[in-house]
């Protein structure tokens, strides 16, 4: 039996969305699209810090003017809470994370090497900081205040097909070490409310910028602890400027409200910046 698709949009309301983001999608959409299926629009909402309540609706216009289609309702992460920590505590029960008090300085300074890498790399947790395997672990706490990491499985290699970029590969302890799955501010990890939405949510195929390659072996740590079965993954190629730097928020210029304000059409920016071949059908 053929499952059906399902993939999603998740932007994150810390900024308004520019071109590189419609470009990634867009992608989504024509798959989604070729493949009869549907998606859904994640609100990644849960950088306390950043977050702006009028992003959300500004994004939310932007998606709706490029013409992006998505089944309702918006499904905001800051109203999962308790999935994340219903998974959390599973992992503690399993004696698969441990507290850490470690600064992030810390870690940088022990990590030693200069890190390389998109923008998800971080240092590899240095091991010498890690508690011993057996120590007893403390309880969560109702209310937590303490970071939480999980311990990858030093030396082992995990795989997977990209429907993009093909065969990838990556070694536990050596290009990803322990890393977060709950802060000390009391929220959870992009990786961990990550995977638990595209498990829960029944994605099928994860589309998003090949920035997240190292992120999603992350995820497929956490998809194997859980006991859940990863969906496909669509690493969608970066957008670059004239000067060969990725598109980041600070590209004000490149604002889908800017360009619509200066009466762009979504239509002009489909044939402009994004690869012509792809429409005809992706894969
Ligand atoms: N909100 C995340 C981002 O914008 C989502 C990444 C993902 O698709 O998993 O980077």
């Amino acid at each position: 039996m053929n499952e059906i698709y399902r993939g999603r949009l998740a932007p994150s309301p810390t900024g308004y969305l520019h071109l590189g983001h419609a470009r990634t999608f867009w992608f989504a959409a024509e798959r989604a699209r070729a493949a009869g299926g549907t998606l859904l629009l994640r609100n990644d909402d849960l950088d306390a810090v950043r977050f702006r309540l009028d992003f959300v609706d500004a994004m939310v216009e932007d998606l709706r003017w490029f013409g992006f289609v998505w089944a309702e309702p918006m499904i905001s992460q800051s109203a999962r809470r308790d999935r994340y920590r219903a998974a959390l505590e599973r992992l503690h029960a399993a004696n698969l994370i441990f507290p850490c008090t470690r600064t992030r300085r810390d870690v940088i300074e022990a990590a030693g090497a200069p890190h390389e890498g998109g923008a998800d790399d971080e240092p590899i947790y240095p091991p010498q900081f890690r508690p011993p395997a057996d120590a007893p672990l403390p309880p969560l706490g109702e209310k937590i205040s303490v970071n939480w990491r999980i311990r990858v499985p030093d030396g082992e290699a995990f795989d997977f097909h990209d429907e993009n970029l093909g065969d990838q590969r990556a070694v536990a302890g050596r290009d990803f070490g322990d890393f977060l799955v709950w802060r000390k501010d009391d929220t959870p990890s992009y990786q961990l409310a990550c995977a638990v939405d595209d498990a829960e949510l029944s994605i099928t195929e994860v589309v998003r910028g090949a920035d997240l390659v190292k992120s999603t072996f992350r995820q497929l740590l956490l998809f194997r602890a859980l006991g859940w079965s990863p969906p496909k993954f669509y690493h969608a190629p970066l957008m670059v400027d004239t000067k060969g730097e990725r598109l980041a928020k600070r590209h004000d210029a490149l604002a889908l409200r800017t360009l619509r304000e200066q009466g762009v059409t979504p239509q002009e920016i489909i044939t402009r910046f994004f690869p012509e071949d792809f429409a005809d059908g992706p894969g």
